[in-house]
């Protein structure tokens, strides 16, 4: 079943309703007073005196007030009919204190009958409230943010209702361009800045895709600049909305026709499920309703919008959020389609810097993916995101299109102009803003020193990796995606040593049942050629929610119920996946590693569930995979007990170190506080390891280890020299860590290493750094 209807009703469905008809002849009179208003010509100060008298009388409360959003995160009075007027750009109350800071903080309208009693409650006895029982305040928004709060009070004590809060919110998007519009207070107020402004930063972010990316900003901020709020005709407008709505259903025909993406891969689907949002009625009949009350079909896109925004600070669920995006996207795209081009090329269009400039980097709170398409792709050059994640729309297109990306590059939205310098190291995880000419020249080069890398591994593609003195050592990559599947070729690897099964699973809206596993799987198997592949049943649960799984609230998911725990206690899941894999390699190879496995029972249990889908295929007369290998996933300390045992019954073993390692010192491996505490190359980590290479050998099993570990050179030549024999790293470190392999003699290595384990120190790097640079070995 497709839950995209579902999902987009739970984004969509409002906190207030819409208004009801009864109420709409007052919210158009109101708007058409403040429309007029607006319209005068006063001086913007006048304009708002004025704005929160018509709203006082319309709305039959003694008070209305206006508060703006100062530097610093201050909300200051600056208007009111009701209030003392001393208190008028003197009463300042900080962002989260008091009722009017909550609704600031919150972004959330609050109607409070009784206000005194919130334990949120500040009495700033200067504007004379006392008087008033009960208040509503909604928040002003703008691009998102906060920008001001609009209240209004009585003396006695007053149910707002809903339809009312919502009148409130619909003439605070007619103050919000009264704030912006420069009048008031300058606009560069409206983005806040932490003193630094001008000044070159640094910001640290997280890697979403590696690479570097040297250009000016582009700030993707949808640009709503909704004009004209009241509908002078609404049956014209439902004309107006319907005609626009057709019209962008038919441009993103196009462009999904057009898009020079390669046909297959998840970006495809990711794209697929976009249009499928552009045409779930439930966020149209929003918007159509918010038309029925008096708005322009602008100001309804506007209007449901916001209300979109406002939810989004109230739900956590990823996946959910990621539509968020989406529909967020559209809204541009549909506003695109009623007032002509806006959001998408305006910013380009007006700004000469941008406009001239050839690498453009853009910067975005987040986007839908099809944003990133309407971009000039010859120009951009990077990509930085506030939120994003590996998994979220936006990356897997920007990952199909090679771009650069760094996300959790927090507020810098807020440090940031349109046109100025930028560069997105999405290797090491940082953005710089503004950086000197000498930062920027360096920059330069080290891409340009990264490209001329680039094009030497990519001469080694076909070379084998083989140390100086003959020892053969296996170079694998890790891969989740379709996209993943042409580095294999590209960098010259050996095959796949970990295909993370769960990342397909990840970014689809359902569950996928055997026949859509099966078609990835194939899909996979055949663009490996003949190379070998490991698939890893689900690992699912921790940091990879499934969004059609209800989350599991659990205290340490780390530690939770997640991967082969779920598999085995719902044996049906991975049941399927086995019969899909099984499907897949007729007359192949197959090799299946089992994740997060803590005790031998575990693999034997899963094992057996392996053997029961063969024994099924076969009754049923297919043809089944030439031989089929079982393996595990080495990462849970535990199994580190039993390996004799285990031994004798898998077929490999591939160590995931970032589990193991976060398991071993018990230091989480998401957070960033601890993740350089403890060294890889350490003599903890080095002993066990070796005990497993022993182990293994003994025992005769293929052994691999997996983890991020290896994708460092110095630590790939560590591992080698304990006794690893093949590694799995990401499709960028193949280049040099073949080129460390071919430079590497291996004897003295092995000789060097046997000299660590029994040391104290914390650290072995530079030890090893310095042994790697005496040989020569390219690290
Ligand atoms: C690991 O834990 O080292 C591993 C490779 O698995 P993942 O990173 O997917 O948990
Ligand atoms: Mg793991």
């Amino acid at each position: 079943m497709c839950l995209i209807p579902i999902l987009i009703g739970m984004i969509v469905s409002p906190s207030t309703p819409v208004l009801s008809s009864s109420m709409m002849p007052v919210s158009r009179q109101l708007l058409a007073r403040v429309r007029d208003v607006m319209a005068g010509a006063d001086k913007a100060q006048q304009r708002l005196d004025k704005i929160v008298s018509v709203i006082a009388a319309d709305m039959v409360a003694e008070v209305c007030s206006v508060y703006v959003i100062r530097p610093g995160e201050v909300l200051e009075l600056f208007s009111t009919k009701g209030l003392n007027a001393s208190a008028v750009h003197n009463t300042r109350l900080r962002v989260g204190e008091g009722l009017i800071g909550l609704v600031g903080a919150q972004a959330r309208p609050i109607a409070l009958a009784d206000a005194a009693s919130h334990p949120d409650f500040v009495l700033r006895p200067e504007t004379g409230e006392e008087l008033y029982q009960s208040l509503m305040g909604v928040p002003v928004l703008r691009g998102g943010r906060v920008i001001g709060v609009i209240s209004v009070q009585n003396r006695i004590r007053r149910n707002y209702s809903d339809e009312e809060i919502e009148v409130l919110e619909t003439v605070a998007m007619v103050l919000a361009e009264l704030i912006s519009g420069g009048e008031l207070i300058d606009r560069a107020e409206l983005m806040p800045a932490d003193g630094n402004a001008l000044l070159p930063l640094r910001i640290a972010g997280s890697t979403i895709n590696p690479g570097l990316g040297v250009g000016v900003a582009v700030l993707h901020e949808p640009k709503f600049n909704v004009t004209r709020l009241v509908a002078e005709d609404v049956d014209f407008e439902h004309e107006r909305l319907q005609n626009a709505v057709s019209e962008m259903h038919g441009a993103l025909d196009d462009m999904m026709k057009q898009s020079d993406l390669a046909a297959d891969g998840e970006h495809r689907e990711v794209l697929e499920s976009y249009q499928m949002i552009s045409e779930d009625t439930g966020w149209f009949k929003r918007i159509d309703e918010a038309v029925s009350s008096g708005l322009t079909a602008e100001a309804a896109v506007q209007k449901i919008n916001n209300d979109i925004r406002v939810r989004m600070d109230q739900i956590t669920d990823p996946y959910l959020r990621e539509r968020i995006h989406d529909l967020e996207d559209l809204s541009t795209r549909l506003l695109d389609h009623l007032s002509g081009p806006n959001a998408l090329n305006g910013p380009l269009a007006g700004d000469d810097t941008i406009h001239n400039a050839n690498s453009l980097i853009l910067v975005a709170r987040n986007m839908g993916p099809a944003q990133l398409l309407d971009y000039d792709r010859s120009k951009l050059v990077g990509l930085v995101l506030e939120e994003g994640s590996p998994t979220a729309h936006v990356s897997i297109v920007a990952r199909a299109l090679d771009i650069p990306v760094v996300g959790q590059a927090r507020d810098i939205l807020n440090q940031i102009e349109m046109g100025e310098p930028i560069i997105v190291d999405g290797t090491n995880a940082q953005v710089f803003i503004r950086p000197g000419e000498e930062v920027c020249e360096r920059f330069k080069n080290s891409a340009r020193v990264r490209a001329e890398r680039k094009a030497a591994y990519s001469q080694l593609r076909d070379l084998k990796s083989i140390t100086k003195d003959g020892v053969r050592i296996s170079l694998n990559i890790n891969a989740g995606l379709l996209i993943d599947m042409p580095h294999l070729h590209d960098m010259g690897a050996d095959g796949i040593g970990l295909y993370r099964t769960e990342i397909p699973f990840m970014v689809r809206s359902d569950f996928p049942d055997v026949a859509a596993q099966r078609e990835i799987y194939t899909k996979v198997f055949s663009q490996s050629s003949a190379k070998p592949v490991i698939f890893r049943t689900l690992d699912v649960g921790s940091d990879k929610i499934l969004p059609y799984w209800s989350a599991q609230d659990e205290e340490n998911p780390a530690m939770g119920w997640r991967a082969i725990r779920i598999s085995l206690d719902r044996p049906m899941i991975l049941r399927q996946q086995l019969r899909a894999l099984i499907q897949a390699a007729v007359g192949r190879d197959l090799s299946v590693m089992f994740p997060m496995v803590a005790e031998v029972s575990e693999f034997d249990q899963a094992r057996s569930l392996l053997e029961r889908e063969l024994k099924r295929e076969s009754e049923r007369g297919r043809d089944g995979p030439k031989s089929v290998r079982a393996g595990v996933m080495l990462e849970v300390p535990s199994l580190l007990f039993q390996l004799p045992v285990l031994l004798e019954r898998v077929d490999f073993v591939s160590v995931g170190s970032n589990d193991l390692c976060q398991f071993l010192f018990a230091a989480d491996r998401g957070n960033p506080r601890l993740s350089k505490r403890y060294d890889m190359l350490s003599p903890p980590v080095l002993s066990m390891l070796r005990d497993v290479v022993v182990h293994c050998e003994k025992a005769g099993v293929d052994l691999s280890l997996c983890g991020e570990m290896a994708a460092d050179p110095l630590d790939a030549m560590a591992l080698i020299g304990i006794g690893f024999r093949s590694i799995s790293v990401q499709p960028s470190a193949v280049g040099p860590i073949k080129a460390m392999i071919r430079s590497l003699d291996l004897k003295p290595l092995g000789q060097y290493v046997e000299t660590l384990y029994g040391l104290s120190q914390h650290s072995l790097r530079g030890n090893i750094l310095s042994f790697a640079k005496d040989q020569g070995v390219k690290v």
